[in-house]
């Protein structure tokens, strides 16, 4: 994806404040959200791979799927498109036909082909039978699954840790997450490092068992924690208490960060910082997984 020039490595920076002095807790952000304007954070990570054997094997399309806000499909429209492939979302949520996102209405832009399913038929974006089904139907198109979770997906995001460990001359204690797959958490976790993730969805109990799966190859892996309580009501959902930690932390910090993943997750990770959760001299990067596109 070298098309894309993007800002690699990332940097890692340092925040403080009386909190984090108070519980002697080191917090690195990496800035994952400049990787580059557009194909952001850990969709350029996820997608590096997939995409790179998507050229190396001569392909034309790639098909993918997300919903009608989906960080994934927004990036994989524009990374598609400027390496020259043909791009077909499966939408799930059939009323989203007439009811535009702005997510939507970029992915069209970039000359992304939609097609939009119930509910239910998403649920078989996984099984072997229906994606034989889509690649007879659309001509055989290279496929992507949802989120570019994948082996690729979680090599693109093991650079990532690689990255950290050269900038910060050891590897953390534990990295801190967002997570809608898992498999950016699956992905650190296969360079061996601990994982803290922070479900953006309701009901992520179910993501425990996903990134064990996606692990399931993997000799060495970190540890897995998650937190399924961040959630604000759910995917996409917010209130205005996080809108003000959003503020709160741009004022503090300089750094911006949004409404779906990324607010939830340093929420969640001050929280646990402040109720004593860590010993003393814990160091932590929290990744900026971007998405910044989709700010309120
Ligand atoms: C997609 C996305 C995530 C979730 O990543 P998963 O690998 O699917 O868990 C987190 N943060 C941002 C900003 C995203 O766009």
């Amino acid at each position: 994806m070298d098309l894309l020039g993007p800002s690699i490595p990332t940097s890692l920076q340092e925040i403080s404040n009386e909190i984090l002095r108070a519980a002697k807790i080191r917090l690195y952000v990496k800035r994952d959200d400049l990787i580059h304007p557009v194909v952001s954070g850990n969709k350029w990570r996820k997608l590096k791979y997939n995409l790179l054997e998507a050229r190396a094997t001569n392909q034309k399309a790639i098909l993918t799927f997300g919903g009608a806000k989906s960080n994934h499909l927004y990036a994989t429209s524009a990374a598609g498109k400027a390496m020259g492939f043909e791009t077909i979302g499966i939408i799930r949520g059939e009323e989203y036909e007439f009811k535009e996102t702005d997510t939507l209405k970029f992915c069209k832009e970039q000359n992304m082909q939609l097609h939009f399913v119930s509910r239910e038929e998403y649920k078989s974006r996984n099984s072997i039978a229906y994606l034989y089904g889509l690649v007879q139907k659309f001509n055989y198109p290279f496929i992507i699954p949802e989120g570019g979770t994948s082996s690729s997906g979680m090599k693109g995001v093991s650079e990532m840790v690689e990255e950290v460990g050269q900038q910060l001359g050891s590897q953390p204690d534990f990295y801190a997450v967002a997570a809608g797959t898992g498999g950016t958490a699956a992905g650190i976790m296969s360079a061996g490092s601990d994982v803290l993730a922070f479900s953006a969805l309701k009901g992520g109990e179910f993501l425990e068992e996903d990134i064990h799966d996606l692990l399931i190859h993997q000799k060495e892996k970190g540890r897995l924690t998650l937190f399924t309580e961040y959630h604000f009501g759910g995917y996409a959902k917010w209130n205005s208490e996080l809108m003000d930690f959003i503020n709160r932390f741009n004022s503090d910090f300089d750094i911006q960060l949004e409404q779906v993943y990324t607010a939830k997750m340093f929420y969640g990770l001050f929280d646990l910082i402040q109720k004593g959760y860590f010993l003393k001299n814990t160091t932590i990067v929290a990744v900026h997984t971007g998405g910044l596109q989709g700010l309120i």
